[in-house]
C-alpha cells in the first residue's frame, strides 16, 4: 500500500461555497511526520503499539482516498452552506444522448442544474455543452476520459493532464472556465489538489446519492435519494448509463424535490 497520511486542509468559512484548495501539498509533511511517529513508537514501546500505528496510518490513507467525502488530502463540499434554501442537482458523466431529454425536463419543472461533463464527450457534442449553458445551467469539470478504474491511482502527470486538458477543452467550447470538479467515482488521492488550485477548480461531492450509474431500478434510486433531500443537499445524478433509465431517474428526483417544497438551484 502506498504510505500516506494527512490531515484535513483547511476550510475556511465565508459567504460563498467555492473554496479551491489552498495547500495542496500539506499531506507531505503530515505524511513523513506520521511515520516517523510509528517509527518511535515502534522503538520505544514495541511491535504491539507500533504495528498496529502502522496499519491504521496506512488504513486512514486508503479511506483518505476511497472515501468520496473524504477530506484527507483536500476541501471537497458535501453540503451547500447553512441557510442554503434549496438543492443543487449535479449530472455526470455527460454530454450524452440523454442531455436533450434532460434539459427539456429540466425546464419543464423549473429546475437548474450543474453537468458535470467529460472533456472528450464534450468535444465530441460541444453543441450539447453550449445548449446546456444557452439554458441556463452550470457545466463543470469531470476529467478528460473519466479513467474510472484507475483514478484513485493517477501519478502527478497524468492527474494533472486529466484535470487541465478538461478545462481546456471546457473553456474553449463554452468561452468560460468551469469552477467546480467533480472526482471520477468521487475518488481523491495525494496529486488530485495541486492542478485543482492552479486551475480554481473547487472539489464538489454530494450528501444524497442512489447509485444511478449501475442500478436499473428507478423506484430504489429515486427513494435513496428522496432520503437524503433537505435544505442544502448537493445531489449525485448520472446521465448516459448503460441501462437506460438515467431520464426517468432525475424525473422522479425532480417530483420528489417538489413534493417536498424544495428547488433546485445553482450555487453560485
Ligand atoms: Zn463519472
Amino acid at each position: 500500500m502506498r504510505r500516506c497520511a494527512g490531515h484535513a486542509a483547511g476550510i475556511m468559512r465565508g459567504m460563498s461555497p467555492h473554496r479551491p484548495p489552498r495547500r495542496p501539498h500539506l499531506w507531505l509533511p503530515l505524511l513523513l511526520a506520521s511515520q516517523l511517529a510509528v517509527v518511535v513508537a515502534w522503538w520505544w514501546l514495541g511491535w504491539r503499539v507500533g504495528l498496529p500505528l502502522l496499519l491504521a496510518s496506512h488504513a486512514l490513507c486508503l479511506w483518505g482516498v476511497l472515501a468520496p467525502g473524504s477530506r484527507l488530502f483536500g476541501p471537497v463540499l458535501t453540503r451547500l452552506p447553512d441557510g442554503a434554501q434549496g438543492v443543487w442537482l449535479t449530472i455526470d458523466d455527460g454530454p450524452s444522448d440523454d442531455t436533450l431529454p434532460l434539459l427539456d425536463l429540466l425546464d419543464a419543472h423549473g429546475a437548474k442544474a450543474t453537468f458535470f461533463l467529460v472533456g472528450a464527450r464534450a468535444r465530441a457534442r460541444p453543441e450539447l455543452v453550449r445548449e446546456i449553458l444557452r439554458r441556463g445551467h452550470g457545466i463543470g469539470n469531470h476529467s478528460q476520459t473519466h479513467p474510472q478504474a484507475v483514478f484513485w491511482a493517477l501519478g502527478p502527470a497524468r492527474m494533472r493532464r486529466e484535470i487541465l486538458d478538461c478545462q481546456r477543452t471546457l473553456s474553449g467550447i463554452a468561452g468560460q472556465a468551469p469552477v467546480w470538479f467533480r472526482s471520477v467515482v468521487g475518488h481523491s488521492n495525494p496529486f488530485v489538489h495541486a492542478p485543482l488550485r492552479d486551475a480554481g477548480l473547487a472539489r464538489v461531492g454530494w450528501s444524497a446519492r442512489g447509485f444511478d450509474a449501475v442500478e436499473a431500478d428507478v423506484d430504489r434510486v429515486v427513494s435513496r435519494i428522496a432520503a437524503d433531500l433537505a435544505p442544502g443537499a448537493i445531489v449525485l445524478l448520472h446521465e448516459g448509463a448503460g441501462h437506460g433509465r438515467n431520464v426517468g431517474m432525475v424525473a422522479g428526483v425532480l417530483a420528489r424535490i417538489q413534493a417536498q417544497g424544495l428547488r433546485a438551484v445553482l450555487p453560485d
